[in-house]
């Protein structure tokens, strides 16, 4: 008789964006003449770069000609797209990772939910609260976590690390010692970053303490900050705690494409067991590679063309941070993130919970975000605008927002 895994029971049954994607529909059957903005997507709106198009029609061609066919990819990844990783995310920035350190996949999210194979079951985790949801939810389906206690809004075995405007938004080092510690920066959704300085502390603590870091750095190309690292490497003695996951979907589009890498340095060892070479075994088995195309189309992000081209795409969602910042500022709300980040976090008025928030600001501006609590128990009360619009939605939607504070 089969038996399913229970743990899956434990995750509670409605999924924050289909509970959102309900409300809008409901909305808008009963309201069809309102003029709905969304900002509250967190996915890339604007098309691939040229530079990017160019790389998978030629890699395209080539697989049509019996001389330069590609079957399947090499485990760990085309040794060009590695190198050009090692060259210009790593050495540019004075860190040094070698070619086998660096595992090509198919995105943060798929990584970042199967690097718990790696690890066993007793592992304790502590994430930043709020947080994108991934994490706590692939531990809780590893069995890693107690039950969700409702009250809560957390789940139990769990040290959560409240990021609230008392921190701005930053972690502290927890009291209680985790053994896998998740962090994201900059974060999804408060767009918070900590200087350097305060990631060195994170990364000494893990390293006094035999925890290993997870290091969600797929927002790193938005960092606008020089204090702010783009990379955990950047960090003295990361090598020895840290694994770093990488993505080209908020860096360069590739939402629809697929790619993303994670690093595991040869130091980083736990009795004489090297993660590397766990991950090196646990990739060869499960995983398929990503298709040699898109792979072609990821080192193409790496070119002169290619950078100018995807800067400017980051620069344009960044302007629309910015007028979103500065409009919500304007109306008098209190505002963070949205500097190193495409996300604007916001604190709800007085007398509104996340969620009461949400149906205002649909109901009154017919603006859709995202209700902070969908993020962690510590988002209770605040709120998630992103800058994936249009520069005239956003400017739009802020007009509104201010005509409401007026009115
Ligand atoms: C969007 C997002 C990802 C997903 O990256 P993919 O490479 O598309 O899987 C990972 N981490 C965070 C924090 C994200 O917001």
């Amino acid at each position: 008789m089969f038996k399913v895994n229970e743990n899956y029971l434990k995750l509670p049954g409605s999924y924050l964006f289909s509970t959102i994607a309900k409300k809008v529909n409901a909305y808008t059957a009963e309201h069809p003449e309102a003029n709905i903005i969304r900002l509250g997507i967190g996915d890339v709106t604007l098309p691939l770069a040229p530079a990017v198009i160019a790389a998978m029609h030629k890699a395209t061609d080539e697989m049509g000609a019996k001389e330069t066919f590609h079957g399947y990819a090499p485990d760990l990844g085309y040794e060009f797209l590695r190198s050009a990783i090692a060259e210009h995310d790593y050495k540019k920035r004075g860190v040094s990772i070698a070619l086998d350190e660096i595992f090509i996949s198919d995105g943060a999210k798929s990584d970042s939910g199967n690097i718990g194979d790696i690890f066993a079951t007793d592992n304790k985790i502590a994430v930043c609260d709020p947080v994108y949801p991934v994490y706590v939810d692939t531990n809780v389906m590893a069995g890693r976590t107690g039950e969700y206690e409702e009250a809560a809004q957390r789940f139990g075995n769990v040290i959560y690390m409240p990021c609230t405007a008392e921190t701005d938004f930053a972690p502290e080092l927890p009291k209680e010692t985790p053994d896998i510690i998740y962090l994201c920066f900059p974060n999804n959704p408060t767009g918070a970053t900590i200087p350097k300085t305060e990631l060195q502390k994170w990364v000494d603590y893990a390293n006094a303490n035999r925890a290993v870091i997870i290091y969600d750095a797929a927002y790193e190309a938005y960092v606008s900050e020089e204090d702010v690292a783009h990379t955990i490497y950047e960090c003295d003695g990361a090598k020895t705690c840290a694994i770093e996951l990488r993505s080209f979907s908020k860096n360069a589009g590739f939402t629809g494409n697929r790619l993303g890498f994670t690093v595991i340095p040869k130091e980083l060892a736990f009795d004489g067991v090297s993660l590397n070479s766990l991950w090196a075994r646990r990739h060869g088995t499960k995983f398929n590679g990503a298709p040699y195309v898109i792979q072609r189309a990821g080192e193409a992000v790496y070119t002169s063309e290619g950078q100018k081209q995807t800067k400017e795409q980051i620069a344009y969602y960044m302007n629309n941070a910015k007028v979103i910042r500065e409009g919500l500022t304007a109306a008098g709300y209190s505002v963070s993130g949205g500097i190193n980040a495409p996300y604007i976090w916001l604190k709800t008025p007085e007398h509104m919970t996340s969620w009461e928030f949400f149906d205002y600001l649909l109901e009154t501006a017919h603006i859709v975000g995202t209700p902070g609590s969908g993020f962690g128990p510590s988002g209770e009360g605040y709120f998630r605008l992103t800058a994936f619009g249009t520069y005239e939605n956003s400017v739009e939607a802020m007009k509104r927002i201010q005509e409401l504070c007026r009115g």
